[in-house]
């Protein structure tokens, strides 16, 4: 679609990072100052506890990591 004012979050795509070990980031932490924090799949759940206290919003895109694994596939 064009472009949009409302607050839509950006997708998660390959180009996003884990900000701890460089990994496809699959979970976006909004922090209430504004901040953001890119995580893999295993360090969104290994940080998720500690994060809760200082995070607005959770993005969490892990349910891709098994759609695009079978993408190809027909049915599972
Ligand atoms: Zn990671």
């Amino acid at each position: 679609m064009s472009e949009q004012l409302i607050l839509e979050p950006t997708p998660l795509n390959a180009v996003d990072r884990c900000d701890r070990c460089g990994a496809q980031a699959y979970v976006r932490a909004t922090l209430l100052n504004g901040g953001e924090l890119l995580f893999c799949a295993h360090h969104a759940k290994q940080y998720a506890e500690g994060l809760k206290p200082v995070v607005a919003a959770i993005q969490d895109e892990s349910a891709k990591l098994s759609v695009s694994s079978t993408a190809s596939a027909q049915d599972e």
